[in-house]
């Protein structure tokens, strides 16, 4: 036992109390020049206060890495900590709404330890941050799954989506970015939906995983071959709905492959977020098609639905739990490796949601 801050503490207690002292946290030093390097960011370690009343210290058990943070970079001022959402645990707490030993869900950045007061935010660059969640009961799931199918890339996809495609039983779906976080969810969700659901990702390893374990009906490699008569010969009925995740000549291509009245729902562009943003890429014009097929394009943002957020968390936590759903993760372990996994993920390397376990 110690006596700290004229408090008495447990060994367990105390041990959380000298972690809590420091915490390390990853900002960024030099604007990004294309794929961002290990270079641009910096670790620094920072004491933290004493907690005030209403506050609670949270230690991070499971960190994201998400294509939005590079599109959102030319936002956070040098210096500033990189933004995200993590699953932490709760280790001292002055704020009853947050018990110790709780999980919570929070966008404390790029932090090892955060102060929070349980209030929303406004995050450096990215918006505001919504007040911090105490993990919900994921009947034994893994608590990560809060980053991504439970959490934001799940409700992304349900809603994008349903919404914006609203897919009819029989009719062909494409999403590109597939085998990632939100497009290998859209995919099984047009299956459940009786849609034929194809995808698109940069590997036959990807592809070959959302056909035989995802039940995906197939699949194009956009980095083999033309991709365009891949398409032609894949799907020779046309495409009906269109999920778009990464923007570009692939989504150019998929667009002169739509059926009349087709649907496309604009929910990433990660092909161009390596590009300065006043000087994106050049792509095939579009608009000809468009207007030709009378289609309907809709770009949306998560946050546009975060009202209706555990509907879409309630039906998909029924889907997992019925075995209809399957989810994969890539996890990176340790805190000092964030920027390897963040520039990892950019350039494809996970299957699934990409995570940090610390
Ligand atoms: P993710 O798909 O898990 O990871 C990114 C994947 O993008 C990589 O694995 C890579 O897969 C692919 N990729 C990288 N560079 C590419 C390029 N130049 N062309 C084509 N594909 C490329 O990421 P996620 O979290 O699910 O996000 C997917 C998209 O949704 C992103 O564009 C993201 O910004 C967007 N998003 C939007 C919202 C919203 O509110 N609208 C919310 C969440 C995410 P391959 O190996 O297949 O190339």
């Amino acid at each position: 036992m110690a006596a700290v801050r004229g408090r008495v503490l447990s060994t367990t207690t105390k041990r959380a109390f000298d972690k809590m002292a420091t915490a390390r946290k990853i900002t960024v030093d030099r604007r990004f020049d294309g794929m961002p390097k290990e270079s641009d960011f910096k670790v620094v370690e920072e004491q933290l206060p004493p907690l005030k009343d209403g506050e609670f210290l949270a230690e991070a058990v499971y960190l994201s890495v998400d294509p939005y943070m590079r599109a959102y970079a030319h936002n956070i001022p040098l210096g500033a900590t990189m933004v995200g959402t993590q699953v932490a645990r709760v280790v001292d707490s002055k704020n009853g709404k947050y018990p110790v030993g709780q999980h919570v869900v929070g966008k404390f950045d790029w932090r090892s330890h955060t102060i929070s007061g349980g209030l929303p935010s406004i995050v450096q660059g990215a918006g505001n941050a919504p007040a911090p969640y105490l993990a919900p009961d994921l009947k034994g799931l893994p608590l990560s799954y809060l980053l991504g199918i439970l959490g934001m890339p799940g409700s992304t996809a349900y809603f994008g989506f349903l919404e914006i495609c609203k897919p009819q039983p029989g009719e062909v779906v494409v999403v590109s970015g597939a085998a990632g976080a939100v497009g290998s969810i859209v995919g099984q969700i047009a299956k459940i939906k009786g849609c034929k659901a194809f995808g698109i990702t940069g590997s036959d390893d990807k592809g070959r995983y959302l056909v035989e374990q995802l039940g995906f009906d197939g699949f194009a490699n956009y980095k083999k071959g033309d991709l365009d008569k891949t398409l032609g010969q894949l799907i020779p009925e046309g495409v009906d709905c269109y999920f778009d995740n990464v923007a570009g000549e692939i989504s150019s291509t998929v667009i002169k492959h739509m059926n009349d009245f087709g649907r496309i729902s604009v929910c990433g562009s990660i092909s161009s977020y390596n590009h300065d943003v006043n000087n994106p890429p050049k792509v095939t014009v579009v608009q000809g098609y468009m207007l030709m097929k009378q289609l309907v394009m809709e770009g949306f943002q998560n946050y546009l639905y975060q009202d209706r957020a555990s509907e879409a968390f309630q039906q998909i936590l029924q889907w997992l739990l019925e075995g209809k759903m399957k989810y994969s993760e890539t996890v990176t372990e340790g805190f000092d490796n964030m920027v390897r996994a963040f520039i990892e993920m950019l350039g494809g390397k996970n299957l699934g949601k990409a995570i940090v376990k610390v």
